[in-house]
This record gives C-alpha cells, structure tokens and sequence, in this order.
C-alpha cells in the first residue's frame, strides 16, 4: 500500500508560517544558533543573528542570504545590558517589528566544581542565564505591544546534575525556572515563553568537550537511545513550531530534543 497524498487541513501550514514575523537568534553565527536561524528563515521570517565575533558574524550572513533569507548581523555581547539595548534597537529600526527572540548564545568551561574560580562561575552565569534576562527585557517594550514568541535553548542538564559543569548546569536550570516565570507573568502581553533542551549536539562547543573527555563520543552514543549524537539541523523544526501561530496555547514548556536522553533511566 502507498500512503495516501492528501492537502494538509486548513490553518495546518500557516501553524508554522512565519512570514511578515522578526526573529532575533542570540549566537545565531554557528551551531545550533545558525541552524534555528535557517529553519525560522525556512519558515519566512527575517532574521537577525548576534554574536561577538565579526568574521562568524558575516560568514553566517553569508549563508543565510545565500539560502534567500532576509537577514542582518549584529555585533553584541549579550552579556553586556547596553549591547543588548542596541541589538533590540537596530533590529527593531531595521525590520519595524521583533516577534520571535531566541536566546541561544552560551558556552561552557568543563571542569570539578571545587576548580571553578569565582570569575569563571560568573562568566557562565552570565554567558548562559544573565545573556537570556538582558536579551528579553530589551525585546519586552516591543513585544508588549505586539505579542511575541522567546525561546530559551536549555540543556540536558537544565534536568540532570553534571559532575564536570556545576555552573553551566545552574545556569541552566535557571533558564528553565526563568522560562516558566516569564510565561506566567507575560501570557497577558500575548506573549509565549519556552525552552528547548537540546541534547548532545555536533557543534564547536562539544567538539571542545570531546576532545577533553576520550570517550565522550561514544558514551553519548550509548547513552542516546536514537544511537547517534544530534546535529544542529534537529533543532530547527521544534523552534519553527514554538514561534509560529501552531504553539499560541503553549507557553512555559522546556522541550527535550534529545534522540531520547531524557526518557532512558
Ligand atoms: P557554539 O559554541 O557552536 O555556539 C555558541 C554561539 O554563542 C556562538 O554563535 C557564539 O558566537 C555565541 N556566543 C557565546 N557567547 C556569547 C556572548 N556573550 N554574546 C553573544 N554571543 C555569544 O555552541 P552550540 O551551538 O553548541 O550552543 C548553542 C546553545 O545551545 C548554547 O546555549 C549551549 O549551551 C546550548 N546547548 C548546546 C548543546 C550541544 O550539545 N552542543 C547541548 C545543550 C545545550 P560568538 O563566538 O561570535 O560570540
């Protein structure tokens, strides 16, 4: 038997359609960020990548043009208010609307938790949890008005205790309990608050862990029950679904994409 070939119901295709909307990607230049940014562009939104670093920056923009979307790149420290405040400006003087934001930029410092210095906890509080709390109340005045979409990208370890990253995984589950609040106290505005927890992804990010930790690779493995690490591309259907019109009735969610990580004792 072939399947049958039918039309999607009505309204079914414009839940994911993003055309006329303004998304702003955090760390959008690489990774996961790049990868959300290509799927939100898929889906007919214009698109403003941030992140540090002027040569990933224009690379990524690059990519995205090259692939038909409207896109701009914006240098900024999201760690830093006033880099926040501007992105949230430019973006909004060059499209005249923000409706999606999503707070992807983050890294991390593998080591026991009795080697952090005071230093490198505040730089991962800050590059991961802080960077979520700048970006969003930068795009709040705007999105109030309007209604809005933000996406909070998690972790796995928003859910598990890891021995190696005690920061990076209270920043995260900090991204979570900020998730929910912020859905609560906005659902009056129209606007939706949720995260995506990723699990163990091919990016520069992991390429640094694997290279630290000689089996990692093949821990993750078996420990994903998909069999496989996942690839930034995985990503960027679940954010398309959580900032189009298909997820108005969806807000405080964290949602693994995790080929089964978070199900498996
Ligand atoms: P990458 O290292 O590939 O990308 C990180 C991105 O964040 C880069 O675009 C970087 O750009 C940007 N960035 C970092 N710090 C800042 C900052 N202070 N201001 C602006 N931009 C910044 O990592 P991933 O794509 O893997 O990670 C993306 C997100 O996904 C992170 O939040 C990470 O914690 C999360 N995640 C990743 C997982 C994985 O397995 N890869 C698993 C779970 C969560 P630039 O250098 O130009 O500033």
């Amino acid at each position: 038997m072939t399947p049958s070939r039918h039309q999607p119901p009505p309204g079914l295709a414009a839940a994911f359609d993003l055309s006329g909307k303004v998304a702003i990607v955090t760390g959008g230049n690489g990774g996961i960020g790049l990868a959300i940014a290509r799927g939100l562009a898929a889906a007919g939104a214009g698109i403003v990548i941030a992140g540090r670093s002027d040569e990933k920056n224009r690379r990524a923009e690059r990519d995205l043009a090259e692939a038909g979307a409207t896109v701009m790149a914006l240098n900024a420290d999201v760690t830093r208010e006033e880099d926040c405040k501007r992105l949230a400006a430019e973006a909004f003087a060059a499209f005249g609307r923000i409706d999606i934001l999503v707070n992807n930029a983050g890294t991390n410092v593998r080591k026991q938790p009795e080697e952090y210095s005071l230093e490198e906890w505040h730089m991962l509080l800050d590059a991961n949890l802080t960077s979520a709390f700048l970006a969003t109340m930068a795009v709040f005045p705007m999105m109030k008005r309007t209604g809005g979409k933000i996406i909070n990208i998690g972790s796995m370890t928003s859910l598990f205790g890891a021995g190696f990253a005690a920061p990076y995984g209270a920043s995260k589950g900090g991204v979570v309990q900020l998730t929910k609040a912020l859905a609560s106290a906005w659902a009056q505005h129209g606007i939706r608050v949720n995260a995506i927890l990723p699990g163990w992804i091919e990016t520069d990010l992991t390429i640094r862990g694997r290279a630290a930790t000689p089996h990692l690779h093949d821990q993750v493995i078996a420990r994903t029950p998909a069999g496989r690490w996942g690839r930034p591309d995985d990503l960027a259907a679940a954010a398309v679904f959580l900032a189009g019109p298909g997820s108005d009735f969806v807000t405080g969610i964290a949602l693994p994409v995790d080929g089964g990580y978070a199900a498996q004792a």
